[in-house]
């Protein structure tokens, strides 16, 4: 700060005022840089982190300080302030440019946020430090894993329906298909269009868990006879008719729908990538700007390096 760059610095005695800058933590600040603090001030708590980061980024010291700042998001991570929360971890690793924490807590606010809170963050946030389209960037890879899941959840539903079927108003198919539906409807993923908005991809994976397949045992007993299994699981000839025409028209088929929704849980939440911080910082704040989503800086320059050697050479 007080290089011979500046004017400060120039002048036989330096002595500068500071009068914008947040007394506790430039002392905090300079201590970071001169290696005077001492154990005990391993932890902050998020306003004066959130200060810290802030300055940092003003006297561009995020290099010269990172490992105390790393040390700082480590343990401020539930243990000072109580519970998680994920925007004042974007703000400070965005700010002490901590890559990877940057890349985690983009990819958590993905993954547990909905739309509208993701919107709430960007308005508790709001400052000069984070470009505001992040947030956009961070709902967009969201809804993109969302929609993929939406698909599976959607395309689940189609083999259960024979619209073909000669005894559609006693059709043991439609029932299956109907009580599919109402298991989505129960679990709060039907309407798809309003889990994408009012959902997030944490709760659309816990309540999955909840999910039940239909359960032949429970209807075995009804009038209409569809059941026919014995308590030993064989099929016998208990069957009634309708069964009979049922079986001649429409065959269930045999998906494990609950393993079908548990796997594409998995699949979208194994795929969500968080942001890499180095591509946001050179404008790249979306994937369709080109952000690379690489989880280390190392591995956003090798990525950088490959591409620039393949346009060199055609
Ligand atoms: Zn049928
Ligand atoms: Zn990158």
């Amino acid at each position: 700060m007080l290089g011979p760059y500046f004017a400060e610095g120039q002048a036989a005695n330096p002595s500068i005022t500071l009068p914008e800058d947040d007394v506790e933590a430039m002392t905090w600040l300079c201590k970071a840089l001169h290696f005077k603090l001492s154990a005990n001030e391993r932890l902050i708590s998020f306003g004066l982190g959130r200060k810290l980061a802030t300055l940092c980024d003003k006297y561009d010291t995020s290099v010269a300080i990172s490992s105390w700042s790393a040390m700082w998001m480590q343990n401020w991570k539930g243990s000072v302030d109580g519970n998680i929360s994920y925007a004042p971890l974007l703000y400070m690793s965005y700010a002490f440019g901590n890559h990877e924490a940057f890349w985690c807590t983009s990819r958590d606010i993905m993954q547990y946020y909905t739309t509208n809170e993701i919107k709430q963050i960007a308005n508790e946030l709001q400052s000069e430090i984070l470009p505001y389209r992040l947030f956009d960037s961070i709902n967009a890879e969201r809804t993109k894993t969302l929609l993929r899941l939406q698909t599976t959840i959607e395309d689940m539903l189609p083999p259960f329906i024979n619209d073909k079927c000669p005894e559609m108003s006693s059709c043991r198919l439609l029932t299956v298909a109907g009580y599919y539906l109402s298991e989505l409807i129960r679990l709060g993923l039907w309407p798809l269009s309003r889990i994408v908005e009012q959902t997030s991809i944490n709760t659309i994976a816990s309540q999955i868990e909840h999910f039940e397949n239909f359960d032949e045992t429970s209807h075995e007993d009804e009038e209409d006879g569809w059941g026919g299994r014995t308590s030993s699981g064989g099929k016998k000839n208990r069957r009634g008719k309708k069964f009979e025409v049922w079986q001649e028209s429409c065959s269930v088929p045999e998906i494990d729908c609950k393993k079908l929704l548990q796997d594409a849980a998995s699949v979208a939440s194994k795929a969500l990538q968080g942001l890499c911080l180095n591509c946001i910082k050179e404008g790249k704040v979306t994937t369709e700007e080109g952000n690379c989503q690489a989880r280390s800086q190392w591995d956003c320059q090798m990525q950088q390096t490959k591409e620039s050697t393949q346009i060199a050479t055609p």
